[in-house]
């Protein structure tokens, strides 16, 4: 490692979404402090699907000084405000979970809990999704940037992006390599360590070219070229919580309507996603070998999906889990090389991102300190456990029955960590709260209700106001929402004016 004050000299291995992120973020935001060197091999490729991604993503482009209507022209990318779940609690059954509050969010109680006493007490009230701004304004297929205003109701809701996955990883190259990252083709054969310290000092390509540095990130994929490979870090197998293991996946041609969320439709041996791009939609089954054969699974996505397909069916295979620790020796692995949880939440792209986040502000001085390298280790595995229980939520909370998969994900045992949010949620409507991070309250708030987990209580401060004037309350803020829905622009005609749309594929 250099002496303080020298630049690092950093390898990043691949170049998918993950590698071209984590290079990009370096080399904007650390330009004095580092060097950013990046190998990947166009033979190999990229694993070219994750298309859906969680508002933070916003964050990450505004750090980075990137225009969102040309990024978004770029990537052929859609608004999403949400993700619609059909089938989930029972089949037949659907609800959005939205990004953004249910009511308005300024009110001292927690404003499901007034709705939940509306339900234990008979006063009337409309579907909680219906007090969504975000969960209406999708329904109605509808558009617009949220207000910074945060007294209006349309400040309510954020939004996050839909994109073409083989666009994104060669846009954030172009932005990298402008702002000085250096890029090798090839393919790495052999990875060579310091004998006493056990750190990275270079890797070797093909071609007998060695390429050191002081910091080795590796975004090598799900091979996990360093950190798995050549580090031996052990990988934590969670798949007895999330069974699911292949996908396959098809685009099609856009038939429908350009919906302004991610369509995640429970199946026989899993679920299937819907991701409408400008240019095409996104299409893919995701389900466990233990119970759905390959050529059952692609079957079912060709019935299913509602549009001309534009390519064969592709299948990829994967396990739910995260390396023990994501950052070894002088390696910190990032997307993943790092871990996957399955994309029922989007997720992937988020964890990426926060990794990166928490690299630029534990970055190394002159060597890596064990103290900042634990503190890195807490944060991702913080985001990874907290992301796994979420999505085991979904599945431990369906009442579906008489399906292998099905019956299976139902009556597993699931981690202490989400019986206790679970018990807190059923007795009294409560959030376990988080300050920061991915899956806040509305987020837990829409999958419990969305299932038909009911709590057999609620906070005692919500039976204070009449119950007159809950339900006039109730009623009002349902039609403000409604007209303030009714009032935006179609989805895609707001997507035509902010940034050319792409001609179909
Ligand atoms: C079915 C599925 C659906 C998904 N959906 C979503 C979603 O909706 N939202 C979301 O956020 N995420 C999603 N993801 C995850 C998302 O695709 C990934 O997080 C993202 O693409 C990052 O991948 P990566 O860069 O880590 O790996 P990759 O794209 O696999 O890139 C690996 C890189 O390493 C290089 N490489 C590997 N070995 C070598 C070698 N020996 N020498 C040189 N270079 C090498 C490759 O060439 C490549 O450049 C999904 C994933 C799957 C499997």
């Amino acid at each position: 490692m250099t002496a303080g004050g020298e630049q690092v000299n950093i390898v990043v291995v691949g170049g998918g979404t993950a590698g071209w992120m984590t290079a990009a973020a370096l080399v904007k935001l650390l330009p004095r402090r580092c060097t950013v060197h990046l190998v990947e091999s166009e033979a190999i490729g990229i694993v070219g699907v994750g298309e859906a991604t969680l508002p933070h993503i916003r964050a990450f482009n505004e750090k980075l000084g990137i225009a969102e209507a040309e990024f978004m022209a770029r990537t052929r990318a859609t608004f999403k405000l949400g993700i619609e779940f059909q089938g989930w609690g029972k089949p037949g059954d659907s609800y959005i979970h939205p990004f953004g509050t249910f009511g308005t969010g300024q009110s001292e109680v927690d404003f499901h809990q007034y709705w939940l006493r509306c339900i234990h007490q008979g006063i009337p009230v409309p579907p909680i999704q219906e007090l969504s701004a975000a969960c209406m304004i999708a329904r109605m297929n509808r558009f617009d940037l949220p207000s910074t205003d945060p007294n209006r109701l349309e400040s309510t809701f954020g939004y996050a992006y839909q994109f073409d996955a083989n666009l994104y990883a060669p846009y954030m190259r172009a932005f990298a390599e402008a702002m000085g990252a250096k890029r090798t083709e090839g393919r790495i054969v052999d990875v060579h360590r310091n004998g006493e310290t056990g750190d990275i000092e270079s890797v070797q390509l093909e071609s007998g070219e060695r390429i050191a540095g002081d910091l080795f990130v590796d975004c090598s994929g799900f091979v996990s070229l360093l950190l798995g490979k050549a580090l031996g870090e052990p990988f934590q197998d969670w798949s007895k919580w999330l069974p699911c293991d292949r996908a396959v996946a098809m685009p099609c041609r856009t038939e429908t309507a350009l919906t302004p969320y991610t369509g995640v439709i429970a199946m026989p041996g899993g679920w299937r996603w819907r991701i409408p791009l400008q240019h095409r939609t996104g299409n893919g089954y995701v389900y466990s070998s233990a119970f759905m054969g390959d050529d059952e699974a692609r079957a079912g996505l060709v019935a299913a999906v509602e549009g001309e397909p534009i390519a064969e069916p592709r299948v990829l295979r994967f396990r739910a889990g995260r390396r023990e620790r994501s950052w070894v020796h002088n390696c910190v692995g990032i997307g993943l090389a790092s871990g996957f949880l399955e994309p029922l939440e989007s997720t992937s792209i988020y964890l990426t991102q926060q990794a990166i986040t928490a690299l630029l502000e534990l970055f190394p001085e002159r060597e890596v300190s064990p103290i900042d390298r634990a503190e890195f280790n807490r944060l991702v595995d913080m985001e990874y456990d907290r992301v796994r229980d979420f999505l085991i939520l979904h599945y431990h909370a369906t009442t579906r029955a008489g399906m292998p998969f099905w019956d299976y994900v139902r009556t597993m045992e699931i981690p202490d960590s989400l019986a206790e949010k679970l018990e807190l949620f059923r007795r009294r409507g409560r959030i376990v709260k988080y300050r920061e991070g991915a899956f806040l309250d509305a987020s837990w708030i829409a999958v419990y209700l969305g299932q038909g987990v009911m709590p057999e209580g609620h906070d005692p401060r919500a039976d204070i106001p009449s119950a007159e004037s809950l339900a006039r309350g109730m009623a009002a803020l349902h039609e403000e929402i409604r007209a303030a829905a009714t009032r935006l622009p179609d989805h895609r005609q707001h997507i035509e004016s902010y940034c050319p749309m792409a001609d179909a594929a």
